[in-house]
């Protein structure tokens, strides 16, 4: 296998997307399943709603406040199954969050998830202005909410990313001179759901420089030039993209999926030395 090559496509605070070379598919889906399940993040867990005259039941304010993605520290905080106070809370392992809001004007007023006073300034929500409930006029809600580092395996609301997902990278091939038949030629043109080939002025097929951005391989062009285009994925060769809600940094993801894999590669290895194999 080739050495491993890491080539960053596009990043921004949201997204990242890279061409990995050298990995195989195995490690590629390893690392994938790792990030959407087993980074551990920061989300509410608990709720006490002392007063709530809005026309939401609790459950409903309750569930939206658990899917409120907050900014986690994984350094300040503990899982509560590995913290001294096993579970219990405490200021090492659960952040607390309240809201107390009268509405004392004349028009109904919204409440956002920037309303939410942490006791943790670097544990907030993501977006101050994700919508949890109205209120009408003298009306008042009171809630104290306690969020706890989890796993999305238990909780999709402790998800560390919005998406994750890795595609084959494509390799369009064709030989130009063996496509004559204008009307074969249109056909691939128009039949192409990314629209990645063109006409050029001599009646000649182009396929656009950075097809492999948008190409999903449906060999859509194959069909229609009767094989003389050949559609295939690079062997070895993956696209690799990650969405954030924005509660990890991608630089702490990243390593920490790393220190998960390795994590687990060294359980598996005891759990093997640890099995009377019968020879
Ligand atoms: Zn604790």
């Amino acid at each position: 296998m080739s050495p491993l090559k890491l080539d960053v496509l596009k990043k921004s605070e949201h997204k990242i997307v890279f061409i990995t070379e050298g990995v195989s598919v195995e490690m590629i889906n390893s690392i994938r399943r790792i990030i959407l399940t087993e980074i551990p993040v920061m989300a509410i867990d608990e709720i006490i709603i002392l007063k709530n005259d809005s026309p939401l039941y609790d459950e409903i304010i309750s569930h939206r406040l658990g899917l409120i993605p907050l900014k986690t520290d994984l350094d300040a905080y503990k899982l509560p199954h590995e913290c001294e106070c096993l579970g219990y809370g405490c200021p090492l392992c659960q952040v607390s969050l309240t809201c107390e809001i009268t509405n004392t004007t004349n028009s109904p007023l919204e409440i956002y998830s920037g309303n939410l006073s942490s006791n943790d300034p670097k544990i907030v929500p993501v977006d101050p202005y994700i919508p949890i409930v109205t209120i009408d006029k003298n009306d008042k809600v009171i809630i104290e909410a306690y969020a706890i580092l989890g796993f999305a395996k238990n909780h999709a609301k402790w998800q560390a990313v919005s998406n994750v997902a890795y595609r084959h990278y494509p390799l369009v091939e064709y030989e130009a001179n063996k496509l004559k038949d204008l009307e074969e030629k249109k056909l691939v043109v128009k039949m192409c759901p990314e629209k990645l080939f063109e006409l050029n002025n001599n009646d000649s097929l182009k396929l656009k420089e950075d097809y492999w951005k948008s190409c999903t391989l449906c060999k859509f062009c194959e069909k229609m030039s009767k094989g003389k285009i050949k559609v295939v994925p690079k062997k070895g060769v993956y696209i690799f993209s990650i969405e954030s809600d924005g509660v990890l940094p991608f630089d702490v993801l990243i390593q920490k999926v790393f220190e998960v894999f390795n994590e687990k590669i060294d359980e598996f290895v005891i759990k093997l030395e640890e099995l009377e194999i019968e020879s």
